[in-house]
């Protein structure tokens, strides 16, 4: 990303808000210095610039969220990614998650459901110079043509894990998945090791729901 692009302005905020992740528990350096750098304002609605480095979720529109800054780094953390490898993200949303791993180096493949949210996205990836790739569908099927996939990130709430999301999980990679009811989840972080899927859970996170063929139904 270009330094006179956006995250010039708000420097303050910003080191203020990864001071709180990082006391949280959030330990990968590299990970909050790229919080550091992604100017956050430019992926919420005007309405809500003045709140863009508040630790929370805010409104995109069409009833979907940013999510909160904290469980961003938490989940990006658990993938445990390495730069160059290949992430799918379901759930573009406001394009913020996707942003990080793109400035952390990764190669971004990102499904949004609603078109309106993913032209914003796409706005704001193009402002900033990222190759991000991206489509509009229903990503609880996961976007076989570019599978496998050293990690998958699902940015919204399933009952259960998608069994096309495993599939196209490379050996030795990481799906991150909040998994539990409408209200609240777990985040799982299933690691793929051959035809085997170990699963560790972190309690206690509450995102909006994955709505599709293996998900929610909308
Ligand atoms: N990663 C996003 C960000 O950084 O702003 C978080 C967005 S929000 C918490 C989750 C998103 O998942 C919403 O935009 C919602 O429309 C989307 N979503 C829900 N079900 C989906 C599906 N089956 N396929 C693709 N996107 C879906």
């Amino acid at each position: 990303m270009p330094e006179y692009i956006g995250n010039g302005r708000y420097k303050t905020e910003r080191k203020e808000m990864v001071e709180l992740i990082r006391q949280r528990g959030v330990k990968d350096e590299n990970l909050l210095k790229v919080i550091e750098r992604i100017p956050r304002h430019l992926f919420v609605t005007d309405l809500f610039i003045g709140r863009a480095y508040e630790d929370s979720p805010l409104p995109i529109g069409k009833s979907q969220t940013i999510s909160q800054p904290y469980t961003v780094a938490v989940m990006t953390e658990a993938l445990e990614i390495k730069k160059g490898s290949k992430v799918l993200e379901v759930g573009t949303g406001s394009g913020y998650q996707a942003a990080i791993l793109a400035e952390l180096g990764v190669r971004v493949f990102t499904i949004e459901r609603h078109m309106e949210l993913l032209n914003a996205s796409r706005k704001v990836f193009e402002k900033l110079g990222y190759p991000i790739v991206s489509k509009c569908g229903d990503g609880t099927i996961g976007w076989a043509e570019f599978a496998p996939y050293d990690g998958i990130i699902v940015t919204a709430a399933a009952p259960e894990i998608p069994q096309a999301l495993l599939d196209q999980l490379a050996d030795g990679g990481k799906l991150v998945i909040p998994i539990g009811s409408m209200e609240f989840q777990d985040l799982h972080v299933v690691t793929r090791k051959k035809d085997k899927f170990l699963t560790k859970e972190i309690c206690g996170f509450k995102f909006v729901p994955l709505i599709g063929k293996m998900g929610w139904q909308g």
